[in-house]
């Protein structure tokens, strides 16, 4: 089946009885929930753009398989020029939400690909598992379906293991296993995107490789619809009001969730790891999938650098504040930001190299200097943006004060230097939703957290780059 039109993607969802838990209520159809419906919309709309014919080139390529013309995140790179199309492909879809979807489906879909092409990995104690990750990630290239994934287990005692916790099913955990299958019982947190067609559930946690981790050590992908496995959201932070009152969170608001698996039997053909303790702590980084995702990340991070840019530039001038040296300097720092970030994904690229499994991976330092970076960059964007916009950014009528009969005090009132009333108020009102709203602090916290925690992202670096070329170098200038 060719990529699929947004159409195509809510008829899938409307297929599915997924068991979605909003407010103490199970949703009864997440594409007409008014927590889900918008956002819904919004991952139709990238892939309605899979079907631009301006675009057809630039957004999908020819399936080895089928001959249909299939995605291009699900593309498997075997040179330089590849991971390009690549990105510019993945640029369109970041920009349609100025980088505010950090779960646009090409995401998971470049860690898909990679474990795909680099199944041997998980299959060189059982060869099955190798077939099934090949096999599946052909299902979703072929059908175009959409991802989400859970890593971490609950945060209950991060002093223990998951062994080690007071119930030993609170983090999900092999119960058993039967002919047709494994059986999962436990939770996982935290799924963004709960709305999506499947869900990854791959290892991410270290563990310590002693016999009592076994069952928590796998890796495996199921439909959302699989009985007995739980969506547990948070509160929605999309108002559903109109665009112009919220114009971020009343489209963007991915939902993030906590998942919870009721003795979910798992079929041998979709589990790709088990027991298998090494494998499960070291699949990521083997497999390249750890590098093709930061890949996708630093695309969105340019995205998001580029929209602050044009939201922080048009504040600025609208209220004719850019004379102050300050504000120069303070917009010039997320032109660095920026920057960086581009520097990062074209470092990424020009250094790429062919791994052991024949893909052309992006080089993995500048990305993982451009995800841990980035956790204090956007914070800093953000407050930036409130610098900027002071009081501005409270004094903002909604489309109801603009319709109402105090509209004439308002076009006095709410004038910028270079803006008229309504159009001022529509852009402070976005820069709120980036840097005020609870979907703009989510925002944050996603950036400060979605890849790992920083702290450890931080010692993996201290612990794997490699330093002894420098110390090396000084201790020789030392010896003079
Ligand atoms: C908005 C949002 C969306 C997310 N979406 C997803 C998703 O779709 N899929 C997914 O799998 N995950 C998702 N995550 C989870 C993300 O992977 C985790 O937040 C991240 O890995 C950190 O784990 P944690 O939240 O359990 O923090 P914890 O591990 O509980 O850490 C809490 C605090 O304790 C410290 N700490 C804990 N253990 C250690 C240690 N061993 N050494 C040093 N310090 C330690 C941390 O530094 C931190 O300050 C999301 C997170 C957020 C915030």
């Amino acid at each position: 089946m060719p990529a699929r039109t947004g159409e195509q993607f809510i008829d899938g969802l409307r297929q599915q009885s997924r068991e979605v838990w909003i407010g103490g209520q199970r949703v009864p159809d997440v594409v007409t929930h008014p927590a889900f419906r918008n956002v819904v919309r919004s991952v139709a709309a990238l892939y309605d753009l899979q079907h631009d014919p301006a675009r057809k080139d630039e957004m999908t390529y020819v399936s080895p398989t089928s001959g249909d013309r299939v995605g291009l995140s699900f593309l498997t790179p075997r040179t330089r020029d590849d991971l390009v199309r690549v990105r510019r492909m993945m640029k369109v879809w970041v920009d349609y939400s100025g980088g505010m979807m950090g779960r646009s489906p090409d995401y998971l879909n470049r860690a898909l690909m990679a474990f795909a092409a680099a199944a041997d990995y998980c299959g060189e104690n059982d060869p099955r598992f190798a077939q099934n990750l090949r096999r599946y990630y052909e299902r979703v290239r072929e059908l175009d379906l959409c991802l989400t994934h859970t890593l971490v287990n609950p945060q209950a005692n991060r002093a223990a293991g998951p062994a080690g916790q007071a119930d030993p099913h609170l983090a999900a955990s092999v119960v058993r296993e039967t002919d047709r299958g494994i059986v999962i019982r436990g939770a996982r947190m935290l799924a963004t995107l709960p709305v999506a067609d499947e869900i990854m559930v791959f290892p991410s946690t270290v563990l310590r490789g002693k016999d009592e981790d076994r069952p928590y050590a796998f890796a495996f992908a199921i439909p959302c619809a699989t009985p007995g496995l739980r969506f547990l959201c948070r509160e929605t932070f999309d108002p559903n009001g109109t665009t112009f009152d919220y114009p971020l969170s009343s489209r963007f608001d991915e939902m993030d969730a906590v998942v919870v698996f009721d003795d979910v039997l798992v079929p041998w053909d979709r589990v790709f790891l088990l027991g298998d303790v090494e494998r499960c702590n070291t699949v990521f980084s083997a497999t390249g999938a750890v590098a093709h995702m930061a890949h996708q990340v630093v695309t969105k991070n340019v995205a998001k650098s580029e929209f602050i840019l044009g939201v922080a530039s048009l504040m600025v001038d609208a209220i004719a504040v850019e004379q102050f040296q300050h504000v120069q300097g303070k917009i010039a720092e997320i032109v660095y930001y920026l920057e960086t970030m581009k520097a990062f994904a074209r470092a990424s690229e020009a250094d790429a190299a062919i791994d052991r499994w024949g893909m052309m991976t992006p080089a993995w330092p500048p990305l993982d200097a451009a995800r841990n970076m980035f956790t204090w960059m956007y914070p800093r964007m953000v407050e930036i943006l409130q610098l900027l916009g002071a009081s501005g950014l409270m004094g903002r009528p909604t489309r109801s004060d603009l319709d109402s009969e105090i509209r004439p005090l308002i076009d006095t009132y709410y004038q910028a230097a270079r803006m008229n009333a309504e159009d001022r108020i529509r852009l402070f009102r976005l820069a709120w939703d980036v840097a005020l709203s609870a979907f703009g602090s989510r925002q944050v916290l996603y950036e400060r957290f979605f890849f790992g925690d920083p702290v450890r992202m931080q010692m993996a670096t201290f612990g794997s780059y490699d330093r002894q070329p420098y110390m090396d170098r000084v201790r020789d200038f030392l010896k003079g």
